[in-house]
């Protein structure tokens, strides 16, 4: 009779029957009867008293015995307790192990609420941001964090890319932000110092545009030279011609290498641009096809250019001619004699698109995704025949992320490629209205 409630119930019969064979032989059954229903009832009172006097007090005492299904009632009770009270202890060792290791940690660790309100930082919060325990604690964290691209990254609330800040509490420091949203709208705001980092980048960068600053004047007299001597028919021979223009090839592919370089230092290194001006791409458009035509010369491309030509732009003229040109120049070098390459300006719905189509080798997917890095060529012979730097598709890619826009690319090996740039709407200008 292992069930309890079977228990229960045998007890009951004994009880009731017994009081109601007592009752019988006394004569007076049904008193004997109220009588037994009062003695269990009572008991049933008692124990839960007992167990809500042993429940209220909450010590970790056993709890009371009791026959029956109040035994079984209590054991239980007291096995839920125990666990629970495991479990507490359990979550609240992993929560200090977890305080121990962000406090601990060399960045900034910040827990904000819905509200942006702060509920706890690390001690590198108080180092890098200045914040103090007593007073900043339920302060939102905008009101201490002041500068308004911080305001606005945010509100905006998307948390992709961090945020490159100078720090709040000295220019010379540059501190990276960023937010994990995690759980229920709360959010982690990870601070950390990136000053090591950017003072390297800025080395490198300096260092590439002081080299091909001081290269470009060299090479100028080089060439110079070069352009004179070749012009000078007596001093130069049948075989010193062909060295000769070999040289000014070099240096020509020189120039363009140190250019390019210099071009790209200074994407890095200025401000985006304010996009203020309003570039005219139909005529920037037009002015490039004759250039490319000129590029394509023996080998007599097929031009075509669909322009929308109230379509201008929002942005800088030279760096998009720059990115315009790059395209268009490498559809031409890309490209075999007599091939078509097909021009598009136009806005489609919310995009405003550039875009350069060409049936010419075409690139396979292994080699798309790389394309854009510095120097990465898919032939490394071909690009140097037709002239190139490996950095064109680089250009192309700060320009555009100057822009807000991006680069899209589809290509096939042996049909061609189509190279799109997409622009935000925002920066549309209709001539026309
Ligand atoms: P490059 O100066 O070598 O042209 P880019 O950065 O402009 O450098 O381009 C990188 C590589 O991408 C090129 O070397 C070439 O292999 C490939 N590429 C670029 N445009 C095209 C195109 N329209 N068709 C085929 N391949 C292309």
């Amino acid at each position: 009779m292992s069930n309890p409630w079977i228990r229960e119930l045998w007890r009951m019969a004994v009880l009731f029957g017994s009081a109601l064979l007592f009752g019988w032989w006394l004569g007076v059954p049904h008193g004997a009867f109220t009588l037994a229903l009062i003695i269990y009832l009572g008991w049933h009172l008692y124990n839960l008293y007992r167990l809500e006097r042993w429940y209220y007090r909450r010590k970790k005492t056993l709890p009371p015995d009791a026959p029956g299904i109040w035994g079984e009632a209590f054991h239980h009770i007291y096995q839920l307790q125990k666990s629970n009270r495991q479990r507490k202890k359990r979550l609240s060792s992993i929560l200090s192990r977890f305080k121990e290791s962000t406090a601990a940690m060399p960045d900034a660790t910040i827990v904000l609420s819905e509200d942006d309100n702060i509920e706890w930082f690390n001690k590198a919060a108080k180092t890098y941001l200045g914040l103090k325990t007593k007073q900043d604690v339920g302060q939102r964290i905008d009101n201490l964090i002041r500068n308004p691209r911080f305001v606005k990254f945010l509100s905006r609330g998307d948390f992709s890319e961090p945020l490159e800040l100078p720090s709040p509490l000295d220019d010379e420091r540059t501190f990276a932000y960023r937010v994990v949203p995690y759980s229920k709208n709360q959010k982690l705001l990870v601070v950390r110092d990136i000053t090591r980092i950017k003072r390297l980048e800025r080395m490198r960068s300096d260092f590439v545009a002081n080299v091909s600053h001081e290269l470009r004047t060299p090479l100028t007299v080089v060439s110079g030279y070069l352009e004179n001597m070749i012009d000078d028919q007596e001093s130069s021979a049948d075989y010193w011609k062909k060295s000769l223009y070999q040289m000014q090839g070099q240096t020509a592919r020189m120039t363009r290498l140190v250019e390019d370089l210099l071009m790209l230092s200074r994407l890095e290194d200025e401000e985006r641009p304010l996009l203020h001006d309003m570039v005219a791409v139909p005529a920037v458009l037009t002015a490039l096809i004759e250039d490319a035509k000129i590029l394509s010369g023996e080998r007599k491309h097929h031009f075509t250019l669909e322009c929308d030509q109230a379509l201008w732009l929002r942005g800088s003229d030279k760096e998009l001619s720059s990115a315009f040109s790059n395209l268009l120049f490498n559809a031409v070098n890309y490209t075999a004699k007599e091939g078509r390459i097909d021009v598009r300006w136009f806005q489609k719905e919310s995009k405003v698109i550039f875009e350069v189509q060409d049936n010419g080798l075409g690139i396979s997917p292994a080699h798309v995704s790389r394309i854009t890095e510095r120097f990465y060529r898919v032939d490394a012979g071909r690009s140097r025949e037709a002239g190139g730097t490996g950095l064109g598709l680089a250009i192309v890619k700060h320009v555009l992320d100057r822009h807000g826009a991006t680069l899209e690319i589809d290509s096939s090996p042996g049909e061609g490629s189509t190279f799109r740039c997409v622009f935000p709407e925002s920066l549309a200008v209709h001539r026309d209205s």
